[in-house]
């Protein structure tokens, strides 16, 4: 895997050794594969996105948590996580992701206006605690 190599311009992988294209003799760079598995969990998250919008959330959870699989820091997979185990009413859990959504990325407007419905939620089932 590692020292695999590809061309930026027209996407062909070469050998370990080749220093340049063999379809269009660009430069050939080492292929980033951190890179890959992260353009694959905004993939997942985008899936997620879909089905959450056409209100499959237990749909759309598998797809948050496979992108959180391939990217564990990414916090939009995390607060989109957690919006959907809220549908799910599940609050303790979304609670969680959307912590942990916070955790990376403490900007992360989503996950703060989760985090805030989720304790209105959670506060107004439990008036005194
Ligand atoms: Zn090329």
């Amino acid at each position: 895997m590692t020292g695999t190599k590809f061309c930026k311009s027209c996407g062909t992988t070469g050998s370990p050794s080749a220093s340049f294209c063999r379809e269009c003799g660009a430069a050939l760079t080492e292929e980033p594969s951190v890179d890959q598995s992260a353009s694959n969990a905004k993939e997942q998250v985008n899936g997620g996105i879909v089905l959450y919008q056409q209100g499959d959330y237990p749909g759309a959870l598998s797809k948050f948590e496979k992108a959180i699989e391939a990217d564990p820091t990414l916090a939009a997979a995390w607060s989109d996580k957690g919006c959907a185990l809220g549908r799910l009413g599940k609050r303790d859990a979304a609670l969680e992701a959307f912590n942990k959504a916070l955790e990376i990325d403490r900007d992360n407007r989503e996950a703060r206006e989760g985090k805030d419905l989720c304790l209105r939620m959670v506060n107004s089932s439990q008036e005194a605690s």
